[in-house]
């Protein structure tokens, strides 16, 4: 990198500032994630790793607007999360962000081609080419001979990439995946994070992946680990912060 792009370093595309969100449990507050802070930049590949409980869903649901901190801030692309209403809100989620869980949420009626193609329909695109786009997406991640099928006609590993097809449709610049390979086995997760990877590289997209899989860790260039509402690291995989 050369002084003058050190010197004009662009703002990271998310800014995790002291974050709390405490749930109210009948009287008492629960605090969840207990002042959090980290920088994910543009083009970022991270892996959130941490003990189940530990806040990693609580922590994801804060990048990807679903949600908002009862202190702190977080900024999403310069915009501070805590002033916009929930209108601004869904629009910067529907504009920045693809989301992946770990049960693939799929219309069951509905094809794999108009799943894809749902997001498009809240973004004023027309029909054909919403379904244009869609077919490239569903291209994009090798399922072209699948576009027609339901569902139920397809594997699991066929619906996850179901799922990010209609994730990437949007051509968002942060993907966020909460446990995305769950659901799935050793070997279908692995193509799964393939896909990630590539699309990580290829498009830039910044990826960020809530996971309980070491092997997934293991292939971050970022690890960041919570453990009971705290940031406990936050760099490179290490093995001794891969263990559980
Ligand atoms: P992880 O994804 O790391 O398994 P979560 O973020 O889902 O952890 O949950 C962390 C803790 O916060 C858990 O103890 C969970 O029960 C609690 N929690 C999450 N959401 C709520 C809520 N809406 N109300 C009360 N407690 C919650
Ligand atoms: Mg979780």
């Amino acid at each position: 990198m050369t002084a003058t792009a050190t010197a004009l370093a662009p703002e990271p595309l998310i800014e995790v500032r002291d974050v709390v969100r405490e749930f109210m449990v009948g009287e008492a507050p629960l605090q969840v994630l207990k002042g959090i802070r980290f920088d994910i930049g543009r083009g970022e590949f991270v892996s959130i790793i941490g003990p189940s409980g530990s806040g990693k869903s609580t922590l994801m649901y804060q990048l990807g607007c679903l949600d908002t901190p009862t202190s702190g801030t977080v900024r999403l692309a310069g915009n501070d999360v805590i002033d916009l209403d929930d209108a601004d809100l869904a629009a910067l989620r529907n504009r920045f962000i693809g989301f992946v869980f770990q049960s693939f949420n799929l219309l069951a009626r509905t094809t794999a081609v108009d799943n894809v193609a749902l997001p498009l329909r809240y973004a004023d695109v027309g029909f054909a080419e919403r379904r244009r786009r869609a077919r490239a997406a569903l291209e994009r991640v090798g399922l072209t001979s699948r576009a027609e099928h339901t569902p139920e006609r397809l594997s699991g590993g066929e619906r996850q990439r179901v799922a990010i097809a209609r994730a990437i449709v949007t051509a968002p610049e942060l993907l966020l995946c909460d446990e995305p390979t769950g659901n799935l086995d050793q070997k279908v997760g692995r193509e799964i994070i393939d896909l990630f990877q590539g699309l990580n590289r290829e498009t830039g997209t910044t990826v960020v992946i809530v996971t309980h899989d070491m092997s997934i860790a293991r292939r971050s260039p970022r690890v960041i680990r919570v453990v009971d509402g705290l940031l406990e690291y936050d760099g490179p995989p290490h093995d001794s912060h891969l263990e559980t």
